[in-house]
């Protein structure tokens, strides 16, 4: 079988790294810690997923999103994947999700035409206004990104002023809180800050369903270990042998229900790839899918079973809606580089973590953001 991915591939990165810089109440990993010898695996791992992208023949079509337990982009290897990985012919689009707590400066040696950033706010772990002020940063830079919250009660206030603060261009989403069952009333208020909060709300029915992972998209562990999405265990193979592409084809989905955003959205039962047509990794739609109190399309238009949901998809209009005008990314403004200056150090902490569950843990809990 041809190693060629010219069809397309989706790969969702998750190595070792589980720590991050917040503690959010309602995560897993908040103030895990990670030592040396982790930090290191981590490092090495990255490094042999990015180099083996970059052998990938420039024809190739690979999006690449790096989902880490914890946060990435305090850690400068997960910068440079970003940076390096933007400028390869063969990557159509290479994101990361993020706390956004590093600084921006970096991203000025990016290719912001196929780097782009899924940020979630905080509330309670940083102050306001530096959020905010870290995403006028990425508009300044012309780099692509989605911003969003948790939609716990006592977010609402911080997640309404924030939407009125942003731009609209930019899409601010909101995730349904695991665990929490919301009232019409309040899915309404959230439907307010995000028309697509909807399609959050509840799990969506997946078995026996197909679902594009496992023949366009792949999640890939640290060793390279190929599965079809975060949470079906079952293997495809290995990266780095070869192994997985006699795997690679369309299959339905084993689960239940599929509760979390990154996985539902390739449910080809969906209409999600046309809701997010060129922004479906960094979770940008298109703007007429935005468009306040309009009924969202709960069917599949057309198929687009294989394929990167990179920056080539069309983006045939939404059912219903207006004619798309153009992508919902702020024009770049051209920056002086300024060199990076260095990340601090994480400081360590010894909490236990905070939920049963890990990244040995399986089926992992859903990572907030
Ligand atoms: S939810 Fe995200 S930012 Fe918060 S502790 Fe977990 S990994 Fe860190
Ligand atoms: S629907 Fe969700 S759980 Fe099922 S295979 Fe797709 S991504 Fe995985």
């Amino acid at each position: 079988m041809s190693e060629s991915h010219r069809a397309g591939l989706t790969l969702l990165y998750r190595g070792p790294l589980a720590s991050c810089d917040y503690d959010c109440p309602y995560c897993p990993f908040a103030k895990r810690r990670d030592g040396p010898e982790l930090l290191r695996a981590d490092r090495a791992a990255l490094e042999r997923f990015t180099g083996w992208v970059g052998e990938r023949p420039a024809d190739d079509r690979l999006s690449v999103l790096f989902t880490p337990w914890g946060e990435g982009l305090v850690r400068s290897w997960y910068r440079r994947a970003l940076v390096d990985l933007s400028h390869l012919p063969q990557v159509r689009r290479v994101a990361i999700q993020t706390n956004l707590s590093c600084r921006t400066e970096w991203l000025d040696a990016a290719d912001t035409g196929t780097v782009a950033l899924w940020c979630t706010f905080h509330p309670g772990q940083t102050p306001y206004d530096r959020f905010l002020g870290r995403c006028r940063e990425l508009l300044e830079r012309g780099v692509r990104f989605s911003v969003g919250v948790v939609g716990l009660p006592d977010h609402l206030e911080q997640a309404t002023r924030l939407r009125a603060d942003l731009p609209d261009p930019v899409y601010l989403w909101v995730n349904a809180a695991d665990g929490h069952r919301y009232s019409d009333a309040e899915a309404q208020r959230w439907t307010a800050l995000d028309p697509l909060f909807p399609y959050s709300r509840h799990p969506h029915r997946s078995g026996g369903l197909p679902c594009r992972t496992g023949e366009s998209v792949v999640s890939v562990d640290g060793d390279g270990t190929v599965r079809r999405c975060h949470f079906v265990r079952a293997e495809l193979g290995n990266l780095y042998d070869g192994s997985y592409l006699r795997a690679l084809g369309p299959r339905a989905c084993p689960l239940a229900v599929c509760d979390c955003h990154i996985g539902y959205v390739h449910l080809e039962s969906l209409p999600l790839y046309d809701v997010f047509a060129g922004g479906v990794l960094e979770r940008i739609p298109v703007p007429a899918a935005r468009v306040p109190g309009r009924p969202l399309p709960l069917t599949v238009q057309g198929s687009r079973r294989a394929g990167s949901p990179g920056p080539a998809a069309p983006a045939p209009p939404v059912p219903g809606a207006p004619p798309v005008l153009g992508p919902s990314a702020p024009e770049p403004v051209p920056e002086p580089p300024v060199p990076e200056p260095p990340v601090p150090e994480l400081p360590v902490l010894e909490l236990p973590v905070r939920a049963a569950g890990g990244p040995g843990a399986w089926p992992p809990p859903g990572r907030p953001s």
